[in-house]
């Protein structure tokens, strides 16, 4: 397929603004206001323009709805492909982050490599099919969801109960996301919680009238430190390793006369396959509350799964599944897991098969200038054409 189609195809949602509401500020909203709400309803209109048979506006937040589009195949096969809506900052961007210019051979703008490029190439491709009087062989649900690069990837979230409801049984799921075009067949999940200690403050020059709560900490660092090293003595079971521990955030006392009355840190511990958050949050709050010498709350920071659980578990596909060694073939990579979160962390046991794929790097995203290069759009049309086989 010609290049210059597909960059116009990704230029042009890069041009709608879709800053996650979590990460606007004053030079995202010079263009509007944020969220995805835009994006979504052009997506609708494109959705309808190139065949789609039914089009769902899913009113996740207000103003911020999912989009899903049904264009029907030739076999009973029923594929997604899923493609979060938001971005994230613009405030950082030395580059015009909106106006979607096609230079040096690649399209420039927020959201181009993550994650707009497979959506405009999965445009243009429909757009071709519907001209050319051409179905996929497999029925394609392709899905615009919001809200993956912050706030609890509550676009997944809703998009899984939709499904469920309407008994839809998928054979395939593709979550887009820059992955230099390796199939990523696991994920590690995340459970983030606070731990505060609650002591007594008194004047620094009399601390045996007080408790404090940064000392009561110690010992629950050195807990977790000790946590973390037990973890890396087990074996993992898949290539995603070993669960991890890490504090990442420290905060409390006063002023520097005051005996601090709390400290309160923050710990991600990234799970594997097999293990339940549920479980591991107990694990963590137990390990906190034997080292604390005074009383400590443990919170959970994420927000609750649909299943009631603190957090997703870890999503984990086989890499010899035929969607895995399908992309890895047709793209000549290997097929390698992750670490960061997506929206497949939701979609677990939702389809036969999941996997996160798509063109340009991780590394590459969110930065300063953000940029899809026209070869790497011309490989995933490719692709994209193969796993669809329209005729
Ligand atoms: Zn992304």
């Amino acid at each position: 397929m010609d290049g210059l189609a597909l960059a116009e195809a990704v230029a042009e949602l890069v041009r709608i603004p879709s800053v996650n509401p979590l990460h606007t500020g004053p030079k995202a909203e010079e263009h509007g206001p944020p969220g995805e709400g835009a994006v979504a309803h052009h997506l609708a209109e494109r959705f309808d323009r190139c065949g789609a048979v039914e089009v769902v506006l899913d009113e996740v937040l207000p103003g911020r709805p999912n989009v899903y589009g049904r264009f029907p195949g030739r076999s009973d096969q029923l594929v997604v492909l899923d493609v979060h809506t938001d971005t994230v900052a613009v405030e950082h961007m030395t580059d015009p982050p909106f106006d979607g210019r096609i230079e040096h051979g690649s399209v420039w703008g927020r959201g181009a490599l993550d994650s707009k490029a497979t959506m405009g190439v999965m445009l243009a491709l429909l757009d071709a099919m519907h001209r050319d009087g051409l179905r996929p062989d497999p029925t394609l649900l392709l899905v615009g969801s919001i809200s993956e690069e912050a706030g609890g990837l509550l676009g997944a979230t809703r998009f899984r109960p939709w499904v469920e409801q309407q008994g839809l049984r998928i054979d395939q799921l593709l979550v887009a996301e820059p992955t230099e075009f390796r199939p990523v067949h696991g994920l590690k999940g995340l459970v983030l919680i606070e731990v505060t200690t609650r002591g007594v403050a008194a004047h620094s020059a009399r601390p045996d009238l007080g408790v404090n709560a940064i000392d009561a900490m110690t010992p629950v660092l050195a807990a977790f430190a000790a946590e973390h090293e037990r973890l890396q003595a087990v074996p993992g079971a898949t290539e995603l390793g070993s669960g991890t521990l890490s504090v990442t955030r420290i905060s409390g006392g006063s002023g520097g006369n005051v005996i601090p009355d709390r400290c309160s840190i923050t710990v991600g511990r990234r799970i594997v396959p097999g293990e339940d958050p549920g479980e591991v949050l107990n694990e963590l709050a137990a390990i906190a509350c034997a080292a604390c010498p005074i009383p400590c709350d443990v919170v959970s920071l994420l927000p609750t799964t649909p299943d009631g659980k603190p957090a997703s578990p870890a999503f984990y596909q086989r890499p010899d599944s035929r969607l895995v060694q399908f992309l890895a073939r047709t793209c000549g990579t290997e097929p390698t897991v992750a670490p960061f979160g997506t929206n497949a962390l939701r979609y677990s046991g939702l389809a036969e098969e999941l996997v996160v794929f798509g063109p340009g790097s991780i590394e590459h995203a969110h930065q300063a200038t953000e940029r899809i290069d026209i070869p790497d759009l011309r490989r995933l049309a490719d692709v994209l054409t193969s796993w669809l086989a329209p005729s």
